[in-house]
């Protein structure tokens, strides 16, 4: 057999059989795992070519997501630190499990916050 160029390194080598394309196991995993990447896409939030990491994600950015999503950014009321929540999750005043367990923590004895330990445990996920 003719010796070829490989598809990755672009050295010249001598195939062992008709299908290969690469000159070793290394430039052969090279050209799968290339191959598994996904092709950089257009967000749907700004329109912006960029290369996805998960093969699902379709926005460039968590910021991109939020606003097409109409996610509203709050701050939290225990650690002060800035969050997003999907729309309906509006009313959520902490950033995560962790702030909400604090906050409830705070204001145990009133009734109301026992009705909040409860809603507690209807605690949504935040929007990643
Ligand atoms: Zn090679
Ligand atoms: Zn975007
Ligand atoms: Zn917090």
């Amino acid at each position: 057999m003719e010796n070829r160029n490989c598809k990755v390194c672009q050295k010249e080598y001598k195939p062992y059989f008709k299908e290969q394309q690469t000159c070793g196991r290394a430039c052969a995993n090279a050209a799968i795992s290339s191959a598994k990447r996904s092709p950089p896409r257009a967000c749907k939030g700004c329109g912006t070519e960029f290369q996805p990491k998960k093969t699902k994600s379709a926005y460039c950015s968590h910021d991109c997501y939020a606003k097409r999503h109409g996610t509203v950014t709050k701050t939290c009321e225990t650690c002060a630190k800035g969050f997003t929540v999907a729309y309906r999750f509006r009313a959520q005043k902490t950033c995560g499990t962790e702030c909400a367990k604090a906050a409830i923590a705070k204001t145990l004895t009133t009734a109301e916050s026992r009705a909040r330990a409860t809603a507690f445990r209807q605690f949504p996920d935040r929007v990643t």
